[in-house]
């Protein structure tokens, strides 16, 4: 059942080794520059934090700070004990690095073979890696946990479709990490093959990197007929493996033995109660080539409160709502695009992708939603596209609380990016 003793702790030995390790952290990061900057600063002594309330004690370090330290201000060791260093996507700006000692790695390849261990995958099955290689953690990051684990390991990397259907049918593929917009793309061209997704031996899909909700998990794995687990986690705390859905699908444990996990409200930084919507703030407790204490992940999520039926007591978070900066004001009113994808999905006529576009006509800003259909639904018959557009207009301003124009396009006509989808294009900012 589980992959190693941490596991199974009991709150009571979670916050043992939190304060633990924590203090162990701080006495590390205080030989970096940053932090040895900021604690003379703030007067803090790192020998003086006991429990884990005092951990508040410290200030945040937002991704602007890992930008200002680029790229080794935040080194607690020399750079020759480093061994590897990745870069965040860059998003949602310039990139971040972060560098990794031996342990730091080895660390990581384990909290990443829990997680595979967790939703069943075992040494037998064979695991081929369909995110980008290179600096993208979910290559390498992947990788290791799933060699860790002692999958034979394909590491694949993204794109060339038919190769990736290939290797699936030709090596038996049965367990896949894949990001969410290209596993519903790779459906399409399993289709145009010929095949069903359904009859690919895939039977567990790691799916993660960015949003989707949970109507496009369940329609992913109603096209592939396989078991989707949720896979969250950021460059700055290693990459994928900080937190993971168990077989019970509601929730992340977020692996508290390794990270200290806090929820706060985005504009105050204080702490929101249990259950509800905040920035996750995260403090490493494993890594020693470079800590980090109390990071703005800028994810939004929330913890679910009460036990989880699988016994595991790291606490449990919600699928990511969105990123701060993914809010999107439109009229006075906020909304996340996981509200759109959310209602697009639970629709049988709608395709695997869809766009946002926001532009301003005059002065009143205007939300356009360009919606793919699936190939039987794209017909000549206009009455019933305008009926399907106006329903769902409907739908989606029920959801969102503004009107947005839809716009019906053929399966497959949308752009798609190679890695992370982008769900939203801003013309507003060109024409104000
Ligand atoms: P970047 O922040 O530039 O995209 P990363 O490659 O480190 O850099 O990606 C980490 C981010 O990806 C997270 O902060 C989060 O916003 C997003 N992410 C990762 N996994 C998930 C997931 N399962 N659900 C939603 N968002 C995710
Ligand atoms: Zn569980």
């Amino acid at each position: 059942m589980f992959y190693d003793d941490a596991e199974k702790w009991s709150r009571q030995e979670i916050e043992k080794a939190q304060v633990q390790r924590l203090r162990r952290t701080l006495a590390r990061a205080a030989g970096s520059r940053f932090y040895g900057d900021l604690f003379r600063a703030k007067a803090i002594d790192p020998d003086t934090i006991h429990t884990l309330d005092d951990v508040r004690r410290i200030p945040f370090t937002t991704k602007a700070d890992l930008r200002a330290a680029y790229p080794d201000g935040l080194l607690a060791m020399p750079v020759k004990d480093m061994v590897r260093m990745h870069v965040s996507s860059g998003t949602t700006g310039a990139p971040t690095v972060i560098y990794h000692t031996k342990n730091d790695l080895s660390w990581w390849a384990s909290l990443m073979a829990r997680c595979m261990y967790m939703v069943g995958i075992r040494p037998t099955d064979v695991f081929q890696n369909m995110s980008g290689y290179g600096l993208f953690t979910g290559g390498l990051g992947i990788h290791y946990g799933a060699e860790r684990l002692g999958c034979l390991t394909i590491p694949a990397g993204a794109g060339n479709s038919m190769r990736q259907i290939k290797l699936i049918t030709d090596f038996h593929v049965t367990a896949v990490h894949i990001i969410p917009s290209y596993a519903m793309h790779l459906a399409n061209v399993v289709r145009e093959m010929g095949m069903d997704p359904k009859d690919l031996p895939i039977r567990f899909a790691l799916v993660g990197a960015e949003p989707y909700t949970e109507e496009s998990r369940r329609r992913l794995e109603a096209l592939y007929d396989m078991k989707v687990y949720n896979s969250y986690g950021l460059s700055e705390m290693n990459g994928p493996g900080v937190a993971f859905e168990c077989p019970e699908q509601h929730g992340m444990h977020l692996w508290e033995d390794a990270y200290i996990a806090e929820i706060v409200d985005p504009e105050t930084g204080d702490p929101v109660p249990d259950g509800e919507l905040g920035e996750l703030v995260m403090t490493t407790l494993g890594r020693e080539g470079m800590p980090i204490i109390r990071y703005r992940t800028r994810d939004l999520t929330r913890f679910l409160p009460g036990p989880c039926p699988c016994g595991r007591v790291h606490r449990r978070i919600d699928r990511i709502a969105g990123r701060c900066d993914d809010m999107i004001i439109i009229k006075g009113v906020n909304i996340y695009p996981m509200q759109v994808e959310a209602i697009l999905m639970a629709m049988p006529e709608v395709g695997q992708n869809y766009l946002i576009e926001l532009d301003r006509v005059g002065d009143m800003d205007q939300i356009k939603v360009k919606v793919e259909l699936k190939d039987e639904y794209f017909v000549e018959d206009m009455r019933a596209l305008t009926a399907l557009q106006k329903r769902i207009t409907a739908r989606l301003r029920d959801e969102i609380l503004v009107t947005p124009k839809v716009e019906l396009v053929e399966a497959k006509s949308l752009p798609r990016a190679e890695g992370k989808a982008k769900r939203v294009v801003d013309n507003r900012g060109a024409m104000s």
